[in-house]
């Protein structure tokens, strides 16, 4: 079996690279990546000698690249390549639009020129907007994007699904929760936390601190595409999530309780314009029709991710210069 991985030197597709080789040693990975600020190649320090990894740094809007590597007998493409930062797409929405709709209509054009056997779409629970007190998303929830970020997901989305429908494309979408764990860049909540309040940094909080976010552990999400690759029902999308709704400031005092950090550093900032207030996943249909069940407990598996950050401080504070600098300050003021 022959995989094109996309993104998979980000957070999510890294790990899910490395997931893939320890569960299947004879599949053959080619892992596509255009090394943005998000990506990382330290991230696949483990496999650096693994003859059934091969990296290649190229953008998914480059059509000829994706033909020539998709039509090297691949079977099946899993597309994680994204912008994937919804206070980045504020500033910028034209990249979000060129990587997660352009790029993904360049890949299903690739995919379906070469007859892969699956494509899987790697989306985000923020396409369907935002909830009230009750309820969550299912796999009918209409699709009512608020950020430039989930919109351009949305689209990506859409257009995979077209491809199913008039090309008969064999697709998955998956949209998932928010993900913690290892190798997260440090501009998202978890890892800006932490490495904030170990350099008693101000914590910046949005709003009230109290928007909600259903966590899931990265390998748990790995393990989740896994199983829609090799038994997912053609033209069906899966919510994967773990029912874990915490709201942010959770998040933040379990981190300063655990640093032994006290919570003055918490500074409220101003909200994020159209900051969704609640996201919250039905994981049935994957659970029931495919049989998935994550592994950790979210009280544990956050404990473990910060002794992650703990234990591998210079993955982060290496990142934590020239670009993401001047993002930051730009995002909040100075440091
Ligand atoms: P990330 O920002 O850490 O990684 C994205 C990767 O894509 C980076 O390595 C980057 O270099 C690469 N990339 C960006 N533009 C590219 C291009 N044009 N061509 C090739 N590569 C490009 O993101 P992540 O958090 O790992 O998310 C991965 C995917 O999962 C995204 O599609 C995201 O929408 C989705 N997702 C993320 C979460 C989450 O909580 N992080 C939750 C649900 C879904």
């Amino acid at each position: 079996m022959k995989l094109l991985v996309t993104g998979g030197a980000g957070f999510i597709g890294s790990n899910f690279v490395l997931y893939m080789l320890q569960q299947h040693p004879d599949y053959e990975i080619i892992n596509v990546d255009a090394l943005t600020y998000a990506g990382n190649l330290e991230n696949l320090k483990a496999i650096e000698q693994n003859p059934k990894h091969t990296f290649v740094k190229a953008d998914i809007c480059d059509a000829a690249k994706m033909d020539e590597l998709i039509g090297q007998g691949v079977d099946i493409v899993v597309n994680f390549a994204a912008e994937s930062h919804v206070d980045r797409s504020i500033l910028e929405p034209d990249v979000f639009v060129k990587t997660n709709v352009l790029g993904t209509q360049v890949l299903l054009d690739a995919a379906k020129k070469h007859s892969i056997t699956k494509f899987v779409q790697v989306s985000t629970d923020e396409v369907y907007g935002t909830l009230g007190e009750t309820g969550l998303f299912t796999e009918e929830t209409p699709l009512t994007p608020n950020s430039p970020y989930s919109a351009s997901k949305a689209g990506g989305d859409l257009l995979v699904r077209a491809y199913n429908e008039t090309f008969g494309l064999p697709v998955n979408i998956t949209r998932c929760s928010n993900n913690y764990g290892p190798y997260q860049f440090p501009e998202k909540l978890i890892p800006l936390i932490i490495s904030k309040a170990l350099n008693d940094q101000p914590l910046p909080v949005y709003g009230d601190g109290l928007n909600i976010r259903d966590w899931l552990y990265v390998e748990d999400h790995c393990s989740a595409i896994d199983l829609v690759i090799h038994k997912g029902v053609n033209g069906e999308v899966y919510n994967i999530g773990g029912n874990n709704e915490r709201t942010n400031l959770h998040i933040i005092r379990t981190i300063l309780e655990q640093l032994g950090k006290p919570e003055s550093l918490i500074t409220y900032v101003q909200d994020r314009p159209g900051h969704d207030r609640r996201y919250g996943i039905d994981p049935t249909k994957i659970t029931n029709e495919l049989g998935w069940k994550p592994k950790h407990n979210f009280e544990t598996g956050i404990r473990e991710t910060i002794s992650w950050y703990l234990s591998n401080k210079e993955w982060w504070t290496r990142i934590q210069s020239g670009e993401y600098e001047q993002y930051y300050a730009k995002q909040y003021g100075s440091r």
